[in-house]
C-alpha cells in the first residue's frame, strides 16, 4: 500500500509486488521537478526487467546467486538513473533509495541502498534487518546520537547512499530464514519516521496474519502522527 501522506502533493515512492517470482521492493525517490518519481520508477523497472532477463530464481537456486542477481538489478537501476540525468538538466541530483526482497523457498534475500527498511516480526519480536544509509544512523553508530535523538533529528532525511548519485553503488545484502508465522515488513521512511519500532511491532503482532489490514492500520497511523512524507508499506506473512 502506498499513500501520499498529509504534507506532500505527489507520491515519489514506487513499489513492486511480484508474487509469482517472490520479488518485493520499495523505492523512495528524491529530487524536484518530478525527478524523484522518475528515479524511483527507473529503479523499480530496472529491478523487474533485470529479474525477468536473468530468469526468475527457482526455489533451489543458491541464495548467494540470488543475492548477486539483486545486487546486479540495483546496479542496473543506478546506471539507468545516472544515464537519464545526463539527458535532462532539471533531473540533476535525482536519486532513489531501494529495499528489495526475494523469497526463494525457505530463505529471504534482502538488498538495500538508502533508508528504506526491512523488518522481521518473529515470535512477537520485531527486528530491524537493514541498517539505514543516512547521516543520523552514522551518528548513532558513532555514539553521537541516541536512537530517539536520531528519530526526531532535523537532518534525519539526509541519505548518505542512494541509487543515481555515483557511477558505482555499493549494495548491502543480507539473508534470513523464512519460518512459519514470520511477518516480513518493508517500508519507506514516511512510515519508519512517523512510528516508533514498538508501535510497528504492536500493529504487526495484531494484524500480521492479515497483511491488508496491517497495511491499512500502518498507513492510517503514520498519517495520524502527521503524515509528513509519502508512506509505502509491504507486509508479507508466512502461514503459521
Ligand atoms: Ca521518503
Amino acid at each position: 500500500m502506498s499513500d501520499v501522506g498529509r504534507c506532500r502533493k505527489v507520491n515519489q515512492d514506487m513499489f513492486l509486488l511480484d508474487e509469482a517470482v517472490g520479488l518485493y521492493a520499495i523505492a523512495d525517490g528524491m529530487g524536484g521537478h518530478a525527478a524523484g518519481e522518475v528515479a524511483s520508477d527507473l529503479a523499480i523497472n530496472a529491478l523487474a526487467g533485470s529479474w525477468r532477463q536473468n530468469g526468475s530464481p527457482a526455489d533451489d537456486r543458491p541464495t548467494g546467486e540470488v543475492g548477486e542477481l539483486l545486487r546486479e538489478a540495483l546496479s542496473e537501476g543506478n546506471r539507468r538513473i545516472c544515464e537519464s540525468v545526463v539527458t535532462r538538466s532539471e533531473w540533476r541530483g535525482m536519486g532513489t533509495t531501494m529495499v528489495a526482497m526475494a523469497v526463494t523457498g525457505e530463505r529471504a534475500v534482502i538488498a538495500h541502498v538508502g533508508d528504506s527498511r526491512a523488518y522481521l516480526l518473529r515470535e512477537g519480536e520485531l527486528r530491524l534487518l537493514t541498517s539505514d544509509h543516512s547521516w543520523v544512523n552514522e551518528q548513532v553508530k558513532l555514539g553521537l546520537l541516541t536512537d530517539e535523538q536520531a528519530h526526531r533529528h532535523p537532518m534525519r532525511n539526509i541519505v548518505t547512499r542512494a541509487l543515481g548519485n555515483q557511477p558505482e553503488v555499493e549494495v548491502d545484502l543480507m539473508e534470513e530464514s523464512v519460518q512459519p508465522g514470520d511477518v516480513f515488513f518493508l517500508c519507506s521512511d514516511g512510515l519508519s519516521g512517523m512510528l516508533h519500532q514498538d508501535e510497528i511491532q504492536e500493529i504487526l503482532t495484531e494484524h500480521g496474519a492479515s497483511p491488508r489490514a496491517a497495511c491499512e492500520e500502518l498507513v492510517q497511523r503514520a498519517n495520524a502522527h502527521g503524515g509528513e512524507d509519502n508512506i509505502t508499506v509491504i507486509v508479507l506473512s508466512r502461514d503459521a
